[in-house]
Order: structure tokens, then C-alpha cells, then sequence
């Protein structure tokens, strides 16, 4: 069984406090990951490397309560936090001292803390990149073995990654907007590292959480070097080569996987990796094409217009100097109300009245963007159902394992209270995902993982009698 896993989840976590929603993360993934470690499995040394381009406060956080308390009763777990991030970028943007110190925190031990922050530096090549990695960038490495190298048995220590790739050269400049990228092949080479790390400190246990990254490229690339990493850290026999994620290649995948609505199935002789990527894709999307439409259509009814068509409710700001609003409504427009083509029939009309009414309500809201000053705002308001209504239903999802749950026949009472519980929270979720994929992935079109797992536990609880809980 492998020992290494990547965890593809959304919304991100590191942000997340202890009872604080941050940043657009609900639920700390790396930090609930490493309390079900210690408490479940006997792990009493956790070991965190974040590399998203934001410095992973939350989890900070966490890791500061957590070992204060092992430190006064010398007794419970024990974490590092390891981060390498831009020092400019949110939550440290707004210029406030306290984000900015706590950012440039590298404290070794004393206290029981064991935390560390790197800055990323701008870099005029690849070249400097590369020094400054070994010169700066993996030290966190000699920081993290220091923490467990004599405190800790190798079943005693879990190493988790908070992978995010909105530092990658192909984010949206939108969202690095201070200029802090890494080359691709970084998410290659710290994984690589980081197993190693794993190899020699947690008998090669090492899990990694997805946490930011928005742009195609910038998901596409960085995810297939983190994969390839994770495969590739035994002496290089697996021959990865960083040419599969080049540009060119790029490119290619992203021309041959766009919707091809309307046109004649393509005849041309494809490279047999690209070919393959193709076979295997709609296995992963958990729905049938890639022509659904974003928006999710809401189950309760718009607000009516008021006299000047605009939506009822909160009043509308100034547009978010985000590349993320200004392209929901180019790409909305686009996808779902195209002007140009056949005349349409009045419920046509109709419906695309409505649609745009929520496109509206949702661009409002799209201008509460993560990352900023106002983020926590719109983790509240995002919850409205003139925002984000009922999640548009996918395919037959993937998920195996809880049809088997399904039917089993005689499940506890508490169980399938904590089912419904579970439902409860997810429906928050997947409104609170709706909103933060509009603001920043109007481009997306099957970014409904979420939704589908939600689908999955509802029908499971339907087997179960149970729907009035829900
Ligand atoms: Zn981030």
C-alpha cells in the first residue's frame, strides 16, 4: 500500500483557525489531518510543509495552541509548521503588523515552538531560482529534521503537505500579483524532497492536501509535477522527465480537452499521451461532458427585478480588481446568454432573464474576493440563496465506497444522525464553494466534486429512510 497520497480538495484550508473561517478555508484539512493522526494512530509528531504563495496562518495558529499546551503539560502532540510563501500576498497585503510578523516567524524549539517562515524572492532566471532554493528555500528541510530527529520514532511522526500552486508561473496575474512565482518544476522538486524527508523521518508516510492554485495552467502543471514528484522520489526510476509539463505540452492538452460543442469528432493522429489523458479524463470529472454550464441554477426563486431591472439587495460596489470578476461576466456571457445565434423561444428568453439576474447577484458577490481585505466578508454573505442556490446534478459519481455504506442494513441511530449532520455542513459548503469558484474559476466547468459527493450522501441517506432528517 502506498504511502503517499494527494489529496485533491476544495476550498482550500490553511487559512482556517481553530474556530475561525479565513480566507475563503472553512475547514483546516492539514491541521483536522494531524489531530485524526495523533488520535487515532498514535502520531505524536506532525510535520507541515505549506508551499502555497499565501503564508498558511490558520494552521499557524493551530500549531501554536497546540504545542503551548503539549509544552505546559508536557504531554500531547507536537507540530512544525513549514512555510515558504510571498510575504506581500494576503493575509500579510494590507500592510498589518501582526500578519506580517507572524508570517516571519523561525522559532526552533524554544518554548515548544516549531515554526518556520521563508519569503519567496523574485528571480530574474531559472538559474537564481535554483540557488536560491538550495540556499534558502530547502532549509526548511534541516529546520523540520531538527525538530524530529531526536525526539521522534518513525511511527511517532506523520509529514502532510499543504500543496498549493497559485505560486506557479502560471497563475493568473490577478492572483500573484506581487510578482512571487516558482517554475514549475519546483512542485517536482520539493515533493521529491519532501518524500525523501518522509522516507528518513516517518517511515515514508507523507500526505498531500491541495490548498490554493486557480488557474488551469497553473493547476494542470503544478498538480502533474506534484504527482510526478510523489512517484519519482526513489532515485529517479521512474524516468520523469519535465518536459510533460512544458509549455508546449500545455498547450496541446489544453486544446484538445476545451468543449468541442458542435464540431466533428477529431481525426487527427494525437501524441499516445495526450490520447491517453483523453481516454482516461471524463473518468475523473464525475459527469458526463464538459459542456455543463457553471452557474448554478437556484432552487428558490430570483428576487424580483426592481423598476430599473436591477436585483434586489445588497448594493452593488465597485468591480474587483480581480481577473476573476472581470471574466465571470465576459465568459457567463458567452457560455449561457450569447446574444448572437438562433432566435431564441420566450421560456428561452425567460430563463436567460433569470440566469442573468443570478449572474448579477453572483458577480456582487464575486467582488468579496479571498485574499482580501474583505474575504471575510464574503464567507458570510455567500451563504444568501440569491447567490448560490442548489448544485447543478452531475453524472454517476465515482464514489464506490459509500454505495457500499448504502447498503448495509442495519446502521446505528448516532451514525445516521452524524450522516445528516454531515449534509447539514455540506450544503453550507458547497454554497460557500459556488461562490468562491465563481469569483475566481468562472472558466471551470466541472469543478463540482464537492456537489457530487454531497448527491452521494444524500442517496445514501435515502436508502436509510431517513431524508426528513435532512
Ligand atoms: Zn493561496
Amino acid at each position: 500500500m502506498s504511502k503517499r497520497a494527494f489529496v485533491v480538495i476544495r476550498p482550500p484550508g490553511h487559512h482556517c483557525g481553530e474556530d475561525n473561517p479565513n480566507g475563503f478555508c472553512f475547514v483546516n484539512d492539514v491541521a483536522v489531518g494531524a489531530a485524526h493522526a495523533y488520535t487515532e494512530h498514535n502520531i505524536r509528531y506532525a510535520v507541515i510543509f505549506d508551499i502555497d504563495l499565501h503564508h498558511g496562518n490558520g494552521t499557524q495558529a493551530i500549531t501554536w495552541e497546540i504545542n503551548h499546551d503539549t509544552h505546559m503539560d508536557q504531554a500531547g502532540m507536537r507540530i512544525f509548521y513549514g512555510s515558504i510563501h510571498d510575504i506581500l500576498s494576503y493575509p500579510c497585503e494590507e500592510g498589518k503588523a501582526d500578519a506580517i510578523k507572524d508570517a516571519s516567524i523561525s522559532i526552533g524549539g524554544q518554548y515548544g515552538q516549531w515554526i518556520e517562515n521563508i519569503h519567496l524572492r523574485p528571480y530574474q532566471s531559472d538559474e537564481q531560482f535554483w540557488l536560491d532554493y538550495e540556499s534558502l528555500y530547502s532549509k526548511i528541510f534541516e529546520k523540520a529534521a531538527a525538530f524530529v530527529e531526536n525526539a521522534a520514532k518513525g511511527e511517532e511522526v506523520m509529514v502532510f503537505l499543504s500543496c498549493g500552486f497559485d505560486a506557479s508561473e502560471y497563475e493568473s496575474d490577478a492572483m500573484s500579483r506581487h510578482g512571487s512565482k516558482v517554475p514549475t518544476t519546483f512542485y517536482h522538486r520539493f515533493t521529491r524532497d519532501a518524500c525523501k524527508f518522509a522516507d528518513r523521518f516517518s517511515n515514508g508516510r507523507i500526505v498531500s492536501v491541495m490548498e490554493g492554485g486557480y488557474s488551469d495552467r497553473a493547476l494542470t502543471s503544478g498538480a502533474m509535477a506534484h504527482v510526478c514528484g510523489l512517484v519519482d522520489s526513489d532515485g529517479g526510476k521512474f524516468n520523469v522527465d519535465p518536459d510533460w509539463w512544458s509549455f508546449e505540452n500545455l498547450l496541446m492538452l489544453e486544446k484538445y480537452t476545451q468543449k468541442r460543442k458542435g464540431r466533428p469528432a477529431r481525426t487527427t493522429f494525437l501524441a499516445p499521451w495526450l490520447q491517453r489523458t483523453l481516454d482516461i479524463l471524463p473518468l475523473f470529472s464525475g459527469a458526463p461532458s464538459t459542456s455543463q454550464v457553471l452557474i448554478p441554477p437556484s432552487r428558490k426563486r430570483d428576487p424580483p427585478p426592481t423598476k430599473t431591472g436591477r436585483p434586489r439587495g445588497r448594493p452593488r460596489k465597485h468591480p474587483l480588481p480581480l481577473a476573476g470578476s472581470s471574466s465571470i461576466s465576459s465568459t457567463t456571457t458567452t457560455t449561457t446568454t450569447s446574444s448572437k445565434g438562433p432566435k431564441r423561444t420566450l421560456p428561452e428568453r425567460q430563463a436567460a432573464a433569470s440566469s442573468k439576474r443570478r449572474r448579477l447577484d453572483i458577480t456582487a458577490h464575486a467582488q468579496d474576493a479571498p485574499d482580501s481585505a474583505t474575504g471575510q466578508q464574503a464567507i458570510g454573505q455567500s451563504t444568501q440563496p440569491s447567490v448560490v442556490g442548489e448544485p447543478i446534478e452531475q453524472g454517476e459519481a465515482q464514489t464506490a465506497g459509500l454505495e457500499s455504506v448504502a447498503s448495509t442494513s442495519s446502521v446505528p441511530r448516532d451514525l445516521r444522525l452524524a450522516f445528516a449532520e454531515e449534509i447539514r455542513k455540506l450544503k453550507k459548503l458547497e454554497e460557500n464553494i459556488a461562490a468562491f469558484q465563481v469569483a475566481y474559476r468562472p472558466d471551470l466547468q466541472n469543478p463540482h466534486i464537492n456537489w457530487v459527493r454531497t448527491q452521494r450522501l444524500k442517496e445514501v441517506l435515502q436508502s436509510w429512510e431517513m431524508d426528513g432528517l435532512t
